[in-house]
């Protein structure tokens, strides 16, 4: 199945644009065998107001760590990335957010998850706070994780 593209708050209209490019790298990750490991990486692209454009993805490298269940990026790789990204594109292509994968047909975030996002929302400083991203089987999970409260988006139909 397809990805879904375009996510929304309804109540406050924060908007996530995701491109092809960023589907079609989670996707190729999507845990559809038993033997596939959860995989993840940062979310890269721009900030429009409050609302969240995601370019390009960072892809899991050889030095995170990956199981069935659980997934640790190395952080140094991937924030190297995320800084030539930002120097190629003179400071349009920035941070974002992560994504990861979940054996799971339809998403959602674990305890886990929530507690990891609130401890690196705390260091975020922008008010619409951060794009958080779970690759299901069949669809995506996306929100945003804000200072107060981490948000679920319903898709744009
Ligand atoms: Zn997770």
């Amino acid at each position: 199945m397809q990805y879904h593209k375009s996510w929304v708050i309804l109540k406050n209209g924060i908007l996530m644009l995701l491109s092809d490019e960023a589907i079609t790298t989670i996707r190729s990750y999507a845990q559809d065998e038993e033997n596939k490991p959860e995989a993840g990486g940062i979310l890269l692209g721009k900030r429009r107001r409050n609302h969240f454009e995601v370019i390009h993805v960072t892809e899991p490298t050889e030095y995170d760590i990956r199981s069935r269940y659980h997934w640790i990026r190395s952080d140094k790789i991937h924030s190297d990335i995320a800084k030539k990204y930002w120097v190629e594109s003179q400071g349009q292509i920035t941070y974002l957010g992560e994504w990861h994968t979940h054996p799971e047909t339809i998403p959602s975030p674990s305890t886990i998850d929530l507690n990891e996002w609130r401890v690196l929302v705390d260091k975020c400083s922008h008010p619409a706070g951060m794009s958080m991203i779970i690759g299901g089987i069949d669809d995506l999970w996306c929100g945003i994780a804000q200072k107060e409260s981490i948000i679920a988006m319903s898709k744009v139909t």
